[in-house]
């Protein structure tokens, strides 16, 4: 039996005007699909804003998380000090990966090895219905990540927290807590590292702020006849630069994080940290706090409208 069938442009009309329709379930799909993405959140942020502080007081908020450090000098065993590692105490139970990790102090940690521990630890963590919280001054590890990683965009969603302290209140507390490190026993610590036979502080947790400064005081300390007022002042001097380093170190850090910024723009939230630095109880209202609203909606608001980041202090 031979069934023709003429369409008639009466027929082909209501075809035409699927259309809408059809992009309109293919835009819902691309949605879920963009929902069913898993999240995290990169905290970033100079030297000394409150990175890792914040990291902890949101982990332990918003549990199960852990905690992935993206500083490339806390990757290494020792120089606990040195490199400002958050202490037992300080993590209040919360997991850290990527902290510790590297026994060869001349092995260079790259980005690439970032990448790829960070993404291990990121899927064991979720595969635990955990949030994976970022948290480190290392921008290119991060932009390395988020920017570069295929497979990293294709999988995760990313609240990025950007704590910001104005510079010139930066620098005057990085000093001081330069200070406060050498109490801690920062030089012994760099005086168990030092070694004699090397000079190049180019490789691996070597060049880590706090380590070639202290060389020429290091030296003339272990010569005998070395005399003590030239002793005492390539100390003072050691320590000056060290500090003058870190203010450096963050002056470049916040530079990184304005340019990242013009690029994630739509999904950062800046959180002024100036006045904690002077007054306690403000971390809780103007970054703690302020932290959790965000990661509040960034979880469980779908449709949330966030406030986006303003300009740079
Ligand atoms: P770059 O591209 O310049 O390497 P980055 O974002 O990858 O930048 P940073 O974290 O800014 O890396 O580190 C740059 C340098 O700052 C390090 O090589 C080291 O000298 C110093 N530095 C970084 N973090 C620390 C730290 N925790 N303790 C001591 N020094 C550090």
């Amino acid at each position: 039996m031979n069934i023709s069938i003429t369409l008639s442009s009466a027929v082909c009309k209501p075809i035409v005007n699927f259309q809408p329709a059809l992009t309109s379930l293919l835009n819902q799909h691309h949605q879920q699909q963009q929902q069913r993405k898993d999240k995290v959140v990169v905290i970033m942020g100079a030297t000394g804003s409150g990175k890792s502080k914040l990291a902890i007081d949101l982990a332990t908020h918003f549990p199960p998380a852990e905690i992935i450090n993206s500083d490339k000098m806390q990757v290494y065993k020792g120089l606990d000090i040195t490199t400002n590692k958050v202490t037992e105490e300080e993590c209040r139970g919360v997991t850290h990966h990527l902290l510790s990790i590297v026994d060869d102090p001349n092995y260079n940690f790259t980005a690439n090895d970032f990448c790829h521990h960070a993404s291990l630890a990121i899927d064991s963590i979720v595969g635990r219905d955990g949030l994976p919280i970022i948290a480190g001054g290392s921008n290119s590890f991060i932009e390395a990540l988020v920017n570069h990683d295929s497979t990293f965009r294709a999988r995760y969603e990313c609240c990025f927290l950007w704590v910001d302290v104005s510079l010139p209140i930066l620098h005057s507390s990085l000093s001081s807590r330069v200070d406060r490190m050498i109490e801690a026993g920062q030089l012994d610590e760099v005086r168990q590292f030092f070694d004699h036979s090397i000079s190049d502080y180019t490789r691996g947790v070597r060049r880590a702020i706090g380590v070639p400064e202290f060389d020429e005081f290091l030296r003339e300390e272990g010569s005998t006849y070395g005399d003590q007022s030239k002793k005492k002042k390539l100390l003072e001097a050691a320590i000056a630069m060290t500090k003058v380093n870190n203010c450096k170190l963050a002056s470049r850090q916040v530079q990184k994080i304005n340019r990242l910024y013009t690029i994630w723009k739509k999904n950062t939230y800046r959180l002024n940290a100036t006045e904690s630095v002077f007054n306690k109880s403000a971390w809780d209202d103007d970054v703690a706090a302020k932290g959790r609203r965000i990661l509040q909606k960034f979880l469980y608001d779908d449709a949330c409208v966030l406030v986006p980041a303003g300009a740079p202090l």
